[in-house]
């Protein structure tokens, strides 16, 4: 699922192009995943001017100069790509926006995406619901964030979206590795240090992916189709037997809080 860095790059992406531009169509050719339903969605946002393409948590919106706004969940395979203006729609697509001079399809194989329309309130209720934004605290601000509660384990508590926004499964595993701590640590266990170094390391692997325009693990691509380059960077996540890069020790792969998680049992205390 794209995650943080994912987003933005998309987010980015799209911002270049449709800010300050107007919806002057949506064809919606497969109904169920917006809200509101069919037509209605369409209706809704045709004819709103795009103030700015923004990102909160996982979640890419859409913010409209009259204060309404879309949020925009990707999910497992969602993609939101530009296309040429004589584009011949596929099967997986959902979507089709014309935005100013700017075609863009939003295709989902799976279908677990979302795109909800919502008035400016609701859109302030829904972006208020997540925890803060990593790479807007400094290191000392995200380290307190893993004091409590004590019992839980940090890696749960890396991708809990109200403790911190926007990292999931890839990040927390590679931020884990570099910061040298066992996923299944309980909060309580860390020492002050253990959280400052974890602090750093999820604003330095965020900062880095960005950078390389994401990872592309399973079918994350850019708004222009190009998969992200951060793939051969990581460290453990998806690296089950391959020897650590630090120390030669097969990586393992354990399931912490029902999410399969990679560490290296050498590196990682
Ligand atoms: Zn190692």
């Amino acid at each position: 699922m794209p995650e943080l860095p994912e987003v933005e790059t998309i987010r980015r992406q799209l911002d270049a192009k449709l800010k300050g531009q107007t919806i002057k169509s949506v064809q919606i050719l497969k109904t169920g995943r917006e809200t509101p339903h069919g037509q209605a969605f369409a209706k809704a946002i045709t004819g709103k001017r795009i103030k700015m393409i923004d990102r909160r948590a996982k979640l890419i919106v859409w913010k409209f100069t009259d204060g309404s706004g879309i949020t925009t969940h990707l999910k497992l395979t969602g993609t939101l790509i530009l296309v040429e203006k004589n584009y011949k729609p596929t099967k997986h697509d959902r979507m089709i926006f014309q935005i100013g001079p700017h075609h863009l399809v939003w295709a989902d194989v799976r279908q677990f995406g979302r795109m909800s329309y919502l008035s400016h309130e609701a859109l302030e209720k829904k972006l208020s619901e997540f925890g803060p934004e990593p790479l807007e605290l400094k290191p000392a601000q995200i380290a307190d964030l893993f004091k409590r509660p004590v019992t839980r384990n940090v890696k749960s508590a890396l991708f809990d979206q109200t403790t911190l926004a926007g990292v999931g499964n890839i990040y927390a595993d590679e931020s884990l590795f570099r910061a040298k701590i066992k996923p299944t640590r309980r909060l309580g266990s860390l020492t002050a240090e253990n959280r400052l170094r974890l602090a750093k390391a999820i604003q330095q692997v965020l900062k880095e992916a960005i950078k390389l325009r994401g990872t592309s693990a399973q079918d994350y691509v850019d708004a222009y189709g190009q998969e992200g380059k951060f793939e051969k960077f990581l460290r453990v996540y998806g690296r089950k037997g391959l020897p650590c890069k630090v120390c030669g020790t097969p990586i393992v792969r354990t399931v912490v809080a029902q999410r399969g998680t990679h560490y290296c049992p050498n590196c990682q205390k």
